[in-house]
Formats: structure tokens, sequence, C-alpha cells
């Protein structure tokens, strides 16, 4: 026992260091950023280093419009393609300024737009397959990374290009496929870990993969963050990764500074915590991709790109305990939907929940608070704004819920949610938030606790919202400062 934990121990310790930077489009917009990225990538060359790059800012929209017109109007979609086109030349000789390195990038151009051009014929004639969106979009990494790796080249670097497809195998889910990690983890051995050996600095292309059938897929929108820790938890065995995340924020903060004046960065933040945040209103890193770096224990960072390298960001790992600290980040959705339904009927009817939900999952709308009082008169629960209104409606013509002993009410509100850790360890926590809300005259309108007490949700009316986080900034995060 003692010698296999050593043994692990001393692996553990073998394992290099290796840094995986996420670069999105607006790390690629102009000169300026294209130097800016090669000095981050300079600051971090004593260690292994992959960097995953975005399309170039609006690419893929544009892409997905390109698809739209191929269907209609082949004469469009060509002259739409010849702009991406020239787009691209323009980028590559604006960016490359080596020649050799430029005429690479050229020529590579070249050969994809013909490709495109190929796809965009097809789908007019042929029509659109689930796999040919994909297949299309994924044209806007292949060029921005390839582009990049041309540039780093003309810069001396010794740089490698890799298409995401031969590192990473996923369902043939188009659109949003799921990474098939056995799979990846013998491609990413085969072809990467043999490169980065070498000392080569990996430029992969985000965003898209495989499936089993060679065909390519997607990996959801903003799928390059998630493209960057797949391939961190597909080199555990090798290195120790650490992915820094380049984005247009500081990191994640506190609060959201329009509605608090007083919110702050967070420095640290557990997996758990930042997935939560995820969950509302905070877009800065989709929950999926931490999830991948959780599962093994690689340490994750949010930097802002157009700061200082040594600017302060957030750190995301495991948890850690804390004293003192409770809560970590409070935060919000302005305005979602809350909906009730109610009536003596469903008192002690079993499956009534069961039947609710299978509506909201037909007419593919989202649950993102439910709270029922344990008399079962009522069930609250609340989906976004631009959803509520369909929600109700199609409550209000279901067959069981449409009868006269149903009431279907709803309501704008806003949704709180305050996440930490430290809530789980403290008693009386949610008294002393209701005690703190209850100070500055909010309302509440409805309540709910996840079992992991890892977040307290709560409904204000919108008039409310920014006195209720006020009131807990201050309480909980102000104070501490
Ligand atoms: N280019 C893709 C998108 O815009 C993926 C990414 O940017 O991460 O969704
Ligand atoms: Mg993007």
């Amino acid at each position: 026992m003692y010698y296999e934990l050593k043994l692990v121990m001393e692996s553990e310790q073998h394992r290099q260091k290796l840094i995986v930077h996420k670069f999105g489009g607006s790390c690629l917009a102009d000169k300026e950023a294209f130097a800016k990225t090669l000095s981050i990538m300079k600051k971090f060359q004593d260690k292994p280093t992959i960097a995953v790059l975005s399309a170039f800012k609006g690419v893929t929209d544009q892409l997905l419009k390109l698809i739209e017109l191929a269907i209609e109007d082949i004469g469009a979609a060509e002259a739409f393609c010849a702009k991406l086109e020239a787009f691209h030349v323009d980028m590559a000789k604006q960016m490359i300024s080596n020649e050799e390195a430029s005429r690479d990038a050229l020529d590579f151009v070249n050969a994809r737009f013909n490709k495109l051009y190929t796809a965009i014929r097809d789908i007019f004639k042929g029509g659109m397959p689930p796999h040919m969106q994909d297949y299309v979009v994924s044209f806007g990494e292949r060029l921005s990374t390839y582009l990049f790796a041309c540039f780093l080249k003309g810069e001396g670097m010794n740089a490698e290009f890799f298409s995401g497809d031969s590192l990473i195998t996923t369902t043939a889910d188009f659109g949003n496929a799921m990474p098939i990690m056995d799979k990846t983890r013998v491609k990413v051995m085969l072809e990467l870990v043999p490169a980065l050996q070498e000392g080569k600095l990996a430029i992969v292309t985000g965003y898209y993969a495989e499936c089993d059938d060679h065909l390519v897929t997607t990996l959801g929108r903003g799928g390059s963050d998630f493209t960057a820790t797949i391939l961190a938890n597909a080199l555990v065995e090798y290195y120790d990764p650490e992915v820094l995340f380049w984005k247009d924020v500081d990191g994640l903060l506190t609060a959201n500074p329009k509605v608090e004046p007083a919110a702050t960065l967070i420095q640290e933040i557990s997996y758990d915590e930042a997935k939560e945040l995820a969950y509302f209103g905070s877009k800065v890193l989709h929950p999926i991709c931490l999830r991948m770096a959780m599962e093994r224990d690689i340490p994750v960072q949010i930097r802002n790109f157009n700061k200082d390298l040594d600017a302060r960001f957030t750190a995301i790992s495991k948890y850690k305990k804390k004293t003192g600290e409770i809560v970590k980040s409070i935060s919000s959705v302005d305005t979602c939907t809350m909906i009730t339904l109610q009536g003596a009927a469903m008192v002690s009817l079993p499956g009534i929940a069961a039947r609710l939900f299978a509506i909201m999952a037909r007419e593919k709308i989202n649950i993102i608070f439910i709270s029922q009082a344990s008399s079962e008169n009522n069930i609250t629960f609340v989906v976004n704004a631009q959803e509520g209104m369909a929600a109700v409606k199609s409550l209000k013509e279901s067959k069981f819920f449409g009868k006269q002993w149903f009431d279907i009410l709803h309501e704008d509100m806003s949704l709180i949610a305050v996440v930490g850790h430290g809530m789980a360890y403290h008693t009386g926590v949610s008294g002393k938030i209701f005690t703190a809300l209850g100070d500055a005259g909010v309302n509440v309108r409805a309540i709910a606790q996840g079992s992991s007490e890892l977040n307290i949700s709560i409904l204000v009316e919108p008039k409310d919202l920014k006195q209720a986080i006020h009131a807990i900034h201050e309480k909980f995060i102000t104070k501490l400062i």
C-alpha cells in the first residue's frame, strides 16, 4: 500500500508541467493582437505548450449564413464565399510578414476555399445532410489556426499545426458532439505527445473533431474552450497540464459590476462553484469545460487578454476549505418568468411534477428553478423570459393542466443565485441572508436550495434586484475584503 502510494506520488512528480492556452477570436483580431498572442506564448515557452484557437471573430456566424444562402441561391452563396476568402487572404497578407510562411498560408487558404466552394455547390444540388453543417463551419478554425501557425513559424517559433479531427473523436451528435475519451487519448498519444516531446509548439484548431465514421463533428457553439480542456484531460498520463483561457474579462466576479459597484474579481474558486456560476448568468466558461478539467484535477485560469500579463486573474481548482469565507459570488438573471401552478386537485396526486416537466421537455423549454411547498398546493418554476409565454401557453393548452381546476399564474421575476462552498459548513447562513434581505425591504417570493448546499436561489421582483444583491454582497463579501 505504502509503496503503491509512493509510486503514484513519484510518477506525479515526474509529470512535467504543460500549458494549454485557449485564444478566442478577439485574440486574433489584428496585428497588435497577433503580437500580444505571440508574447504570451513566449512568456510560457520554457514549458511544453499547446495553443487552441477559435475562428476569426464572427467567421463561424458567417459560415452558418453561407450555408443558409447555399440552400437557396448558389449565386449569392458564391459571392458571399468570395468575400470570406478575400478576408482570409487579407489576414494572411497582413499578419504574416515572412515570405515563405506567407506563401504557405496563402496556398492553404486557396486549397481550403476550393473545398468550401465544392461543399456549398453540393449543398445547393443535394440538400443538407446533418453532418454538412459541421463540416462547413469547421473551416473557420481550420483557416485561423493554420494562419496563426504560419505566423508563428514566420516569427521563428517551432510551431506545428494540428487539425482537431486528428486528435479528438466524438459521438456523431452533429452540432453538439461529446468526446469519446478513450479513443481521443490514443490519438493524442500517437499524434500530439511525440510533437510535444520534440519541443514543438502544438497549434490546434478548436471547436471541431470527428466521429467514428471520420465525418467532421462540432462541439457546440463556443466549443473551442471545450477542445482545450478535452486535450488537457487526454494528456494527464504524460504531463501535468494547466489550461489558460484568454478572454476579454478579468475572470469571474463576486457579482455583476453593473448591478453591484463593490463587485470584485474572484482570485480563487472551486470547480463546483465556478460551474454553479456558469449555469446562472456568467457566460465566461461553459460548465462542461469545467467538468472535463475537474475530472482530472486540472487547474484552470481565466485571464484578460487585453490586460498586462501580470494582471490578476481567476484560478479555478479543487476546493480548499478556507476560514471565514461563506459566500463566494452572487449571480443573477435580470428577468425571467415565474410560473405557478396551483389548485387543490394537486394535493397528494402523484405524477403532477412529471407531467409538468414532460410538457416543458417536449417544448424544449429549460427550467432554471423549481420549488414546491410541502402543502403541495402549488408548484413554482422559472424559465428564461424568452420562453415564458410559450411555457404558459403549452400548459394552458395541455389536456391535463388546461382543465379548470388548475390555476396557471405567471409573473416577471429576477433570480439571484448565492454561491459558495462555505455555506455548507455554516449553520444559519440562509437565516442571515433572509435577514439581510428583510432589512433592505426586499420581499422574497420563492427560494430553493440545492442539496449540496452550494447554491441558494432566490426569486425577487425585478424592482428589488439591485437592493437584494447589494444587501447580500455587503453582508457576506464586502465586509470580508
Ligand atoms: N468558432 C466557434 C464559435 O463561434 C467556436 C468558438 O469560438 O469557440 O462558436
Ligand atoms: Mg467564438
